[in-house]
């Protein structure tokens, strides 16, 4: 593996990979690398002949500076977990060298998307930093697909927007939430959390299954589910920043649930701003403490993404009471799939 700082470097690696035909994966991090990182690479070497996963801690994304600076680094240790997971090169550029001298440029995506939710709660500067770094990242390594995580649902759908609206010959594809065994969605941030928060972090994961649990039985009032979800956040103490029921391809809020739809919650545990979301439609209940199968598969026969598929299978594998020592996955949870 080769660990690559400037976008000169970086271009003259992949040129003959590109000439020879070769298909190039883009996983974009902000390294602190965990299993919810590892699955989408080992998804872009299992379909991809050159694998390029980039490292940048991106500060136009963050809303404040606390949350940047105490962001956990460890280049060192990423590199050795990509390099052991095949990836051919680690690309970890620099901020002068994303944004240089001069730099003036921003992508923003104007809808419903970006307004609402995480757009709201962290500020229009948020979205504007992720679209700006993924549409230059994208720019920089031009690979044949990339790859997200549900694990930051709305953020899929921003960039499919943006890689829609902006004709980039890009595939993107998205890989289900990886959870610790007892639920958690894994997060470079767990690591800020100290015993007692870890402990009440459980709320989000126990708060989205008691929904999907509600919802399975049968129950199509948004404001029930959210009650429920709400509820589950208040027996651990904690309070949500957001708490919603939204159409999964495109975040507006949905009142009842006649088709799958996506509760996502953002929270607070003790300093620790901590996101997650899971899929409810009546078959959650059913998996909804399955051991996990495995990780991302392809959904074929998509192209387009006007309409792109909402997150998958049902459930969202979240086995809090699980004794498995391994990692838990979305049992069934499909990536989506979209080509532009
Ligand atoms: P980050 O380094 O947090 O910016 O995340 C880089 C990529 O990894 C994003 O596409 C995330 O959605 C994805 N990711 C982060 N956590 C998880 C997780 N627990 N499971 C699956 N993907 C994840």
């Amino acid at each position: 593996m080769r660990t690559l700082r400037s976008v000169g470097e970086l271009r003259a690696a992949l040129a003959p990979h590109r000439r020879a035909g070769a298909t190039i994966g883009l996983v974009p991090t902000m390294g602190a690398l965990h299993e919810g990182h590892l699955s989408l690479i080992r998804r872009a070497r299992e379909r991809c002949d050159v694998v390029v996963v980039s490292l940048f801690v991106n500060p136009s994304q963050f809303n404040e500076r606390s949350d940047l600076e105490r962001y956990p680094r460890s280049e060192e240790r990423d590199a050795a977990l990509t390099a052991q997971a095949g990836v051919d090169v680690l690309f970890a550029p620099s901020v002068e060298e994303v944004y240089p001298p001069g730099f003036a440029t921003s992508v923003e995506v104007l809808d419903v998307t970006t307004a609402r939710l995480e757009g709201e709660a962290r500020g229009a500067a948020h979205f504007r930093g992720v679209c700006t770094v993924v549409t230059k990242l994208l720019c920089m390594t031009q690979p044949d697909v990339a790859y997200f995580g549900q694990k930051d649902a709305q953020q899929v759908v921003v960039i499919r927007r943006l890689v829609t609206d902006l004709n980039l010959p890009v595939r993107i594809e998205t890989c289900p939430t990886v959870r610790e065994p007892d639920g958690l969605a894994m997060s470079s941030r767990n690591a800020l959390l100290d015993p007692d928060e870890r402990e009440r972090a459980l709320a989000l994961p126990a708060a989205l299954r008691a929904a999907a649990e509600l919802s399975g039985a049968g129950e199509r009032s948004a404001e029930v589910l959210l009650q429920t979800a709400g509820d589950g956040l208040a027996r651990f103490g904690v309070e949500p920043e957001y708490l919603a029921i939204v159409d999964p391809d495109t975040f507006a809020a949905l009142h009842r649930l006649d088709r799958p739809a996506l509760l996502v919650l953002a929270a607070r545990v003790g300093d620790v701003r901590l996101i997650d979301n899971a899929l409810l439609e009546p078959a959650a209940v059913e998996t909804v403490s399955t051991e996990a199968q495995g990780g991302c598969r392809e959904r074929h026969g998509r192209s387009g993404d006007q309409t792109p598929d909402h997150p998958g299978a049902p459930g969202f594998g979240i086995a809090v009471t699980g004794s498995s020592r391994s990692t838990h996955r979305q049992p069934q949870g499909e990536p989506i799939t979209c080509s532009a």
